[in-house]
């Protein structure tokens, strides 16, 4: 049969490729699965909660004990598809999905059986198997960093975050990562989530298609005084599309993305002129820590994604 045929060869494929990673964990190594010679762009889709069309707030809607929790996934997985498709009939020969948000806020059943999802952290998580021959970057559900103002539920990696700097170049969860995706050469082509973002991302990844599903209504002034719990509060109001129309939004964006990728590669491209040695500087909420505004300081002398895994 057909599909037990193709069942079976997928399942040795993974097993295959599950063996080698744990080899090349060994040495240090990462796989490059092999692509098809003429193949459509594989793209990697990082994938967020909060600034999905629909999600109100992080206590309600993104805490996995949240009473609108499994709501939140599905408009998750309506934006996700939606990409997906547009990826696809834009070229793309293969998608990978990141659960961003936590190992469990994909729904594997509702996922179009096109694409695959990566769940969970390992040992040497970042760049996240980016550099796995991957061929471009995408985010879906992506706020913008902490501390923007007009931002709907910003934050760097965790609300007690008041600004994460490389180099002296504040970035958030975007730039994080696609920072990554530049270290190994990909073009980072699509990012969906709130208007916010979407000027950060077009600031530091000229051509990217930028897809806003919604923006926040609360000014930022960094709020240093407040509380972890309370900076989650503090940035809940929004104006938001409809799923669907969101979804509409995220299709034709994506499509776009690929298509101009085979077309135009060089039209994607990085605005920063960081240089190593690389420097991580991080500032958390005084809140937490007696009062006083905690530093953190992290330096590599040649890589950026060594310097996220440290
Ligand atoms: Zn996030």
């Amino acid at each position: 049969m057909k599909f037990s045929r193709l069942f079976f060869l997928a399942v040795c494929s993974v097993l295959t490729l599950s063996a080698a990673v744990l080899f090349a964990a060994e040495d240090g190594q990462r796989v490059r699965p092999v692509k098809e010679e003429g193949a459509g762009p594989r793209v990697f889709l990082c994938t967020d909660l909060e600034s999905v069309a629909g999600v109100l707030d992080s206590v309600n809607w993104c805490l996995e004990d949240g009473r609108n929790y499994e709501e939140a996934r599905h408009l998750l997985m309506g934006e996700i598809n939606a990409a997906v498709a547009g990826f696809f009939d834009g070229g793309a020969s293969e998608v990978t999905v990141l659960s961003g948000h936590g190992a469990q806020a994909l729904i594997p059943e509702e996922l179009d059986e096109r694409a695959t999802m990566q769940r969970g952290t390992y040992p040497g998580t970042w760049p996240w198997r980016l550099d796995c021959g991957y061929d471009a970057l995408a985010f879906l559900g992506q706020h913008a960093k902490a501390g923007t103002p007009y931002g709907h539920l910003t934050h760097t990696g965790n609300m007690g975050v008041i600004d994460r700097r490389v180099n002296g170049l504040s970035i958030g969860e975007y730039g994080q990562l696609a920072l990554c995706a530049k270290e190994f050469g990909i073009p980072t082509i699509f990012s969906s989530g709130d208007a916010a973002m979407c000027d950060e991302a077009e600031a530091l990844t000229p051509g990217v298609v930028t897809v806003a599903v919604k923006f926040g209504l609360n000014p930022d002034d960094g709020c240093r005084e407040m509380t972890m719990e309370e900076y989650r509060r503090a940035k809940t109001s929004v104006v938001t599309l409809a799923p669907e129309a969101a979804r509409k939004k995220i299709y034709a964006g994506a499509k776009e993305a690929v298509e101009r990728l085979t077309k135009a590669p060089e039209s994607f491209t990085y605005a920063d002129n960081l240089e190593p040695p690389y420097v991580l500087e991080t500032e958390y909420r005084p809140a937490e820590h007696g009062g006083e505004i905690r530093k953190e300081r992290k330096e590599h002398p040649t890589s950026f994604s060594a310097l996220m895994r440290m």
